[in-house]
């Protein structure tokens, strides 16, 4: 096998016989990998029927239309994380198509942008967005589809009771359909993605459906996914984390995928409650496997911090049976890792990915998970660190190096930007400084040309100083950044978020709830003198991307610099 459609119909066919789990459940219903897959054969219907020819965009720059097969073209999925949303990707890919996963929150230019791109001639949306997703597509000249909701197709579709042959004869022929997908080759395109954009605009990063295999192969090894799992789904579909941690690769092991349309705090922590009750049995339908950005993580605990006593120890009781909680996407500071595994038991499992890869680093299911780390390569995954003079080091500081048999297959017509991106022997140049600790796992210093500040020569990693200062008792949120001096080259400066109470009680004394000659004092035996900021904002928030991340260069550019 060489594409996930086809590991998709080899699960179907023994699903069928052993009742595999895989399913996906969204607005309290459930719906079984076959539903999935016929609702996918249905978009595929769409996407290659006579209507399209007549409608559909004939440019061959575009891919053919039309003919059955689309050759490459690309389709945008725009649905929020729910059973459309697969089986719109899945329709895309069996249809020979590339899937664009369009972000519902982006501002109409940003959107505009990706479609344009990546030059889409299709978009598939589901009714709420659709008058919308119309006069985008007008502008871009791709044609708008409606992405058929999934409640149309028949219930009798249930692997969970493999009871007659009109069960079986339905899988076959939905079998002997997939087997057309042939055509499609393991090194063809599968998925543009675009990068999280916060370092300047997002880049669509192409993935080949060998690359998908191997990644969800290889998250489902590491991390022990199987197929009593039951993810509770509450990331954006249209970045890795969301997409391959939480969604293929659970759906290829066969767990069952639970979609939280919105992230709620309180709702997160009911979900929990729900599946273990303190004083009743595990629910059927329990959460097993949850994985999460750090800011989801402070917030759940900022949400646990206001409830009563009785509902703590209900809330805590809960978290503490399943079997995983992953995080990721942005360093998890330290005090929220202690302070997660106080409250739910839970030593979080960091590891550390990219668009472009995937995932490449992680921390073990099994054995020791070191805080400020992010791991080992994962499996089939060679990991090496690149000094300025183009050396490899095995103790020093340099940028990380990656290669995987999921890396992607170039940037989207950026040819030079893709080749600019890899050095001999394959591998691929992430931008992010990293060194080693003594036993091998790797430490993320930052962003090359955001993270790490030249001072007075000096070299100093934002990401280890933000450690350091979220350790105070004022500090909630913060983030350290060098601004141009002409003494120095760049000056560490901290914007810093402080905890509510400390806010609360500063005001009550009209003080500010930090000074700098505070902190400075504060980071004297914790900090070398040169790494102590010297410049210090409180703001009420930082602002942060849909994945949580924080732009170093927006926030230089609101500081004036
Ligand atoms: P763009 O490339 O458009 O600037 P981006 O790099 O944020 O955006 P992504 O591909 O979503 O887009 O993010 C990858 C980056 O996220 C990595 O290069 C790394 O800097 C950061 N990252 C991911 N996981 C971790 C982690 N555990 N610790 C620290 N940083 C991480
Ligand atoms: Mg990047």
């Amino acid at each position: 096998t060489h594409t996930f459609m086809e590991v998709v119909q080899e699960v179907l066919k023994h699903g069928s016989a052993n009742g595999v789990r895989t399913a996906i459940r969204a607005d309290k219903k459930s719906y079984s990998l076959l539903q999935l897959i016929a609702a996918s054969l249905d978009v595929h219907n769409i996407l290659c029927s006579k209507n399209m020819t007549q409608n559909g965009i004939q440019d061959s720059s575009k891919g053919k239309i039309g003919t059955g097969f689309l050759h490459g073209a690309r389709v945008g999925i725009v649905a929020k994380p729910s059973p459309e949303f697969v089986a719109g990707v899945f329709g895309t890919w069996l249809s020979g198509g590339v899937a664009v996963p369009l972000a519902l929150s982006y501002p109409e230019a940003e959107l505009l942008h990706v479609m344009n791109d990546s030059d889409i001639s299709m978009v598939l949306s589901t009714k709420e967005h659709h008058e919308n997703m119309k006069n985008l597509s007008i502008k871009c000249s791709a044609y708008c589809s409606l992405l058929p909701s999934i409640t149309s197709i028949p219930s009798e579709i249930n692997p969970q009771e493999p009871s007659s042959n009109e069960v079986t004869s339905s899988v076959s022929s939905l079998i002997t359909e997939i087997n057309s997908s042939k055509k499609i080759k393991g090194d063809d395109p599968a998925l543009i993605l675009y990068t999280s954009g916060t370092t300047g605009k997002p880049k669509g990063v192409v993935h080949t459906h060998k690359g998908i295999l191997s990644q969800v192969q290889i998250l489902s090894e590491a991390w022990g996914y199987q197929s009593e799992d039951q993810f509770l789904h509450c990331l954006p579909l249209v970045h890795v984390h969301g997409l391959f941690n939480a969604l293929f690769a659970p759906l290829y092991s066969g767990s069952v995928v639970e979609f939280i349309p919105k992230f709620s705090v309180s709702g997160i922590w009911q979900r929990w409650r729900e599946s273990y009750p303190k004083d009743a049995s595990k629910n059927d339908e329990a959460i097993t496997v949850f994985t999460g950005v750090p800011t989801m993580y402070t917030r759940l605990l900022q949400g646990y911090d206001s409830m009563d006593p009785d509902q703590q120890s209900a809330s805590s009781y809960s978290a503490k049976q399943l079997r995983l909680m992953m995080c990721g996407s942005s360093a998890l500071p330290s005090p929220l890792m202690k302070r997660w595994e106080e409250v739910t038991g839970h030593r979080l499992l960091e590891r550390y990915g990219m668009t472009e890869f995937v995932m490449a680093l992680s921390n073990p299911l099994h054995g020791i998970r070191k805080e400020g780390t992010v791991g080992k390569p994962l499996p089939r995954v060679e990991a090496k660190i690149i000094m300025e003079d183009g050396i490899e080091t095995t103790t020093g500081v340099g940028e990380l190096c990656i290669r995987s048999p999921s890396l992607f297959k170039e940037y989207w017509k950026r040819p030079e930007v893709t080749a600019e991106s890899f050095i001999d022997g394959g591998f691929f140049k992430t931008g992010d400084t990293v060194t080693f600790d003594e036993e091998g796992y790797f430490i993320i210093l930052g962003r090359t040309n955001a993270d790490i500040m030249k001072v007075g020569g000096y070299k100093l990693s934002a990401l280890e100083i933000e450690a350091v200062l979220l350790e105070h008792d004022t500090v909630l949120e913060c983030a350290v950044l060098g601004l141009p001096d002409e003494a120095y080259g760049e000056v560490v400066c901290a914007i810093i978020v402080p905890k509510e109470d400390a806010k609360k009680m500063a005001e009550q004394d009209s003080k500010p709830a930090l000074t700098l000659e505070a902190l400075t004092s504060w980071s004297k035996d914790k900090l070398a003198p040169y790494k102590i900021p010297t410049r210090l904002y409180l703001w009420d928030s930082l602002p942060r991307n849909a994945m949580g991340k924080v732009n170093k260069k927006e926030l230089k550019k609101l500081l004036g610099a």
